[in-house]
C-alpha cells in the first residue's frame, strides 16, 4: 500500500508550493495511470512514492504522514541515464551485488529476466549497442531482479518509435501480474484500458480526477484534451 496523507512540498528555491496537502493512496496490486500537464508534479510525486527524494523538501514529511510502500524499482524515461556498467552482465550483477547476492546464485537468476523481459542477448553485450527499446527493456529487468514489489514507471516509453513502445508496454504488462505498477506517461493509447486507474493531476500538483479509465473519460475528456492526450472516442 502506498499512502500518501496531507503532503506539502516546496522546493528550496520556488515560491509556488508544489503540492499543498495531496492524499493519494494505492492498493497493493493496484496499476495506475497518473497524468497531468507539464510541471504538475507526476515525477516529483512518483520520486517521493518511492522515497528518493525526502532530502529536498523544506517542509520535513513525517514519517507518520507518509507512509512509503516499499523501496520500489524505478524505470525512467532516457534509456542512457538509468546504467552505471559497461554491459548487460555486468549491470545486472551491479543490481544484485546491491543486495548482496553471492556471484554464482546472481548469475544463475540472469537468464530468467532476460527471458522474462524478452531481451534476447548475452551477458557481454555492451550497453550502448542495445536499441532504446532493449535498454528498457533491460531497465526492466533490473527493477524485476531487486525483487521489489512496487514498480514506478516515468514515461518509459515516450522516448521510442511506436514499435518499441508497444514492445516495451507489452513487456511491462507481462510482468506486472501482482506487482503494484505506478505509470507516469503522456503517450496512453497501449496502455489505457490496461490500467485499473487513472489519476489527474491539475497544474498546481492538486488531484482533479481520480478513477477507473471509464469513468475518466466520462467525467474528464476536457481535462484530457488540455493535456494533449491520446485518448479513445
Ligand atoms: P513533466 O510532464 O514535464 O515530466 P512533471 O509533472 O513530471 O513534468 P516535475 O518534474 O515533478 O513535473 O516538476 C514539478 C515542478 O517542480 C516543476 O515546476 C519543476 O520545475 C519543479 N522541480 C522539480 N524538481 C525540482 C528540484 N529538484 N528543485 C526545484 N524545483 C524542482
Ligand atoms: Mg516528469
Amino acid at each position: 500500500v502506498i499512502n500518501i496523507k496531507d503532503l506539502r512540498l516546496r522546493f528550496p528555491e520556488e515560491e509556488e508550493r508544489l503540492f499543498a496537502g495531496l492524499d493519494i493512496r494505492i492498493q497493493e496490486g493496484e496499476k495506475v495511470l497518473l497524468l497531468g500537464p507539464s510541471g504538475s508534479g507526476k515525477s516529483t510525486l512518483l520520486n517521493i512514492m518511492g522515497g528518493l527524494i525526502p532530502e529536498v523538501i523544506d517542509v520535513p514529511m513525517k514519517a507518520e504522514t507518509l507512509k512509503i510502500s516499499d523501496d520500489g524499482a524505478y524505470v525512467f524515461q532516457d534509456p542512457d541515464s538509468q546504467f552505471t556498467m559497461p554491459t548487460v552482465g555486468e549491470e545486472l550483477g551491479f543490481v544484485l551485488e546491491n543486495k548482496g547476492v553471492e556471484k554464482a546464485e546472481m548469475e544463475r537468476r540472469f537468464p530468467d529476466v532476460l527471458k522474462a523481459v524478452g531481451l534476447d542477448v548475452s551477458l557481454e553485450t555492451g550497453i550502448q549497442s542495445l536499441s532504446g527499446g532493449m535498454k528498457q527493456k533491460l531497465a526492466i529487468a533490473s527493477a524485476l531482479l531487486q525483487g521489489s514489489d512496487t514498480l514506478y514507471l516515468d514515461e518509459p516509453a515516450s522516448m521510442l518509435d511506436d514499435g518499441s513502445a508497444r514492445q516495451v508496454w507489452d513487456t511491462v504488462e507481462s510482468i506486472w501480474k501482482d506487482r503494484t505498477v505506478v505509470i507516469v506517461e503522456h503517450r496512453v493509447d497501449y496502455i489505457w484500458d490496461k490500467v485499473d486507474r487513472v489519476i489527474l493531476m491539475d497544474a498546481s500538483g492538486g488531484i482533479a480526477g481520480d478513477g477507473t479509465p471509464e469513468d475518466i473519460l466520462t467525467d474528464h475528456l476536457d481535462l484530457l484534451e488540455g493535456f494533449g492526450v491520446w485518448h479513445p472516442r
